[in-house]
């Protein structure tokens, strides 16, 4: 990296010191309490990592997020926290939109599956201005026993997306938590669908701390030649994108995750430029096109 700086010192390239600002990690999954404090908390841990993150926030915290990043431009990109099943669904993610919100999320609790086609209006309003949708993949947590939910992890099964990322190519996807257990239908359906990515935030990575190379099974295609399965020389695990799903104000889960993530690339051999990619790169190209 010296060497670089002192070449684009020679050389007066721009480009290099346009590398120099590019993010070193994207953090695709935080969500924002609603309490300002948290925002300054999490502003100072992104700058220490030269980091930025896909803020979910609800529509009430609408005005904070957009004086907020406006005041510290490049380091929160909003995704609208909303339910798929709200009456003013369209409006609310024109309303996103129109205040600078990048994408929508974290799309859980749906009432039916996440394909069925009552809510593909809600995607093709999200395809219109090119969003980022995060879903909730797999189990889900249960709050309050005492009181009845129409809620049902079935529903959020990561194979549901395999349908909206084809139905809805200019879609980008981020299925959370890998679709936890079904890590092989999701990797499975990530092969064959580009705008699909992963984070592996949640218990994943706690459940399977002792056998991190069990997702070289999971992620098995590059170098692989077999029938059907496009030419890549990039690395399947590149599927992956960080995130650490910080969640009512707990910012020492980013830490956490951050630790966790590195342990499963450093056990799976995953090359830096690959972790490079999972850690910023690959959603620091997705966030530029979307512009
Ligand atoms: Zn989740």
């Amino acid at each position: 990296m010296r060497l670089l700086v002192l070449l684009a010192g020679l050389t007066g390239l721009p480009l290099l010191a346009a590398d120099a600002d590019r993010p070193k990690l994207i953090d695709a999954h935080v969500h924002y309490n609603g309490d300002p404090a948290f925002l300054a908390k999490f502003l100072a841990k992104l700058e220490s990592v030269n980091g930025q993150a896909l803020l979910i926030a609800a529509p009430k915290d609408i005005p904070a997020i957009k004086e907020f990043t406006a005041a510290h431009p490049g380091r929160f990109h909003g995704l609208g926290q909303m339910s798929l099943d709200h009456p003013d669904a369209l409006k609310l993610v024109d309303e996103f939109h129109n205040a600078g919100f990048r994408g929508l999320g974290e799309l859980t609790g749906p009432e039916y599956p996440f394909d069925d086609r009552r809510y593909w209006p809600i995607y093709e309003r999200a395809e219109k201005y090119g969003m980022i949708l995060l879903f909730h993949t797999g189990i889900v947590n249960r709050r309050n026993f005492a009181e009845p939910m129409n809620v049902s992890s079935d529903r959020m099964r990561v194979s549901t997306l395999d349908l909206i990322a084809r139905r809805f190519p200019k879609l980008t996807l981020i299925a959370a938590h890998l679709g936890n257990p079904d890590y092989e239908w999701a990797a499975e359906i990530g092969r064959w669908n580009p705008n699909l990515l992963f984070d592996v935030s949640g218990s994943t990575l706690y459940k399977k701390q002792a056998d991190l190379t069990f997702f070289k099974s999971i992620f098995w295609w590059d170098n692989v030649v077999s029938p059907h399965t496009p030419k890549t020389n990039v690395s399947a695990f590149e599927k992956l994108v960080f995130g650490s799903d910080v969640f009512g104000g707990e910012i020492a889960e980013f830490d956490r995750e951050l630790d966790l993530y590195r342990k499963l690339l450093a056990a799976c051999g995953v090359a830096p430029a690959s972790q490079e990619n999972i850690f910023s790169g690959t959603l620091a190209k997705v966030l530029a096109r979307q512009k």
